[in-house]
């Protein structure tokens, strides 16, 4: 990759580290308690390196084939699935994962905890839900999310960390506001509820929407566009 595309991304990424520490000040929060994870889909793996050469750990993934090819490639750095995730492709995620933010199946669930070996520790999952209630859009329903955690905190390869969602794109600051905070009550509610002291992770916040994310309580925002520039693929 030529020298100049390794240091637009390292310009880029730290350009937005400093928009999440100026919205953690302005939302009353610690700046470390925003994680950044980098979306890498569609990337190739010197744009992959470039980003690991910054000190920046948690890349996502949404495409199974093309994400296990990069995390064969580079074993080290902390790999989240976010796409969407067929039955028969568990076994893939269970091996190749520490996160996977696109659960919204009990099937799943169990396919993923029955898949993890054991010795690498339970995978950390969050439950999506389809907070907009789009039709046609991933994820449980906000009423079904404490019945699917239910059933599968128990679980004994996985660990159930949260929730994960993706709002319908709008350009109505209340609306917006409105689809994070919705998913941060859901959240406590589930916590509260079965009493999950780890159910403390909200990942919602894109390169569009990051900074009312974190106003609203993100604990992961999953920024591509930002870094890599236009996707063309
Ligand atoms: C592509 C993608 C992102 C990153 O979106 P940008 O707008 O490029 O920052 C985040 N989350 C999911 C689930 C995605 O598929």
């Amino acid at each position: 990759m030529p020298p100049d595309t390794q240091t637009d991304i390292a310009t880029r990424i730290a350009q937005i580290r400093a928009r999440i520490s100026e919205s953690c000040q302005q939302a009353g929060r610690e700046p470390d308690s925003v994680q950044l994870l980098a979306v890498s889909k569609t990337q190739n793996i010197d744009a992959v390196r470039a980003v690991l050469a910054t000190g920046q750990q948690h890349l996502g993934e949404n495409y199974l084939q093309e994400a296990v090819d990069k995390v064969e490639k580079l074993p080290d750095a902390c790999w989240h699935f976010i796409g969407g995730i067929q039955s028969n492709k568990t076994k893939q995620i269970a091996s190749h994962f520490d996160w996977v933010h696109t659960v919204s199946s009990e099937k799943v669930a169990r396919r993923l905890s029955a898949q993890r070996a054991p010795d690498r520790g339970p995978i950390n999952v969050l439950i999506q839900v389809n907070i907009s209630r789009e039709a046609q859009k991933q994820g449980v329903t906000p009423e079904a999310t404490l019945g699917l955690v239910e059933r599968i905190h128990g679980l004994d390869n996985i660990r159930l960390r949260g929730l994960m969602a993706i709002p319908a794109p709008t350009s109505e600051p209340a609306v917006q506001l409105k689809a994070f905070g919705d998913l941060r009550s859901l959240r406590d509610t589930v916590a509260d509820k079965l009493l999950l002291p780890e159910f403390d992770q909200l990942s919602m916040g894109m390169t569009a929407d990051f900074p009312e994310a974190i106003a609203q309580g993100a604990t992961w925002i999953r920024i591509g566009t930002a870094i890599f520039g236009q996707r063309t693929q």
